[in-house]
């Protein structure tokens, strides 16, 4: 096994770090994830990650065809991992774990204590699904 996971130490993981942010794309990220990735969403659970509290998520701007918008997410994780940038998922989208004390410069910024890792979603687009519009 290249990871351990507390799962209940993950899923009751909340503090200021994962709090809901309110912006308008987190709230279309929130709104339109679950049903564009459910396998996705199957794999969070398998971490014992609540989808909807990841620490930061990062919107890139509409894809190249404009009908979708790129999302990175990042959620941690209690347990340990013993390699890291460990690529987890390729598919569409693609998971990949860091170790909390990675050389990479992604989002890491959590309240959990070690050992924890991160678990990064990449290549996410998603379609633009509230009423309101990104002023883009
Ligand atoms: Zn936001």
């Amino acid at each position: 096994m290249k990871y351990t996971i507390d799962l209940e130490a993950t899923a009751s993981y909340a503090d200021k770090y994962n709090e809901p942010c309110d912006c308008l794309y987190c709230r279309n990220y929130h709104e339109a994830f679950a049903a564009a990735y459910p396998e996705i969403i199957k794999i969070l659970q398998d971490f014992g990650i609540q989808a909807e509290r990841p620490l930061n998520i990062i919107e890139c701007y509409w894809n190249d065809a404009k009908d979708k918008r790129r999302y990175e997410s990042y959620y941690s994780v209690k347990g340990d991992l013993q390699e890291d940038k460990l690529e987890f998922y390729e598919n569409d989208t693609v998971i990949t774990l860091y170790r909390y004390d990675t050389d990479a410069p992604i989002y890491k910024n959590t309240g959990m204590e070690k050992p924890y890792f991160i678990l990064a979603i990449t290549n996410i687009e998603l379609p633009w699904v509230l009423s309101e519009c990104p002023i883009d």
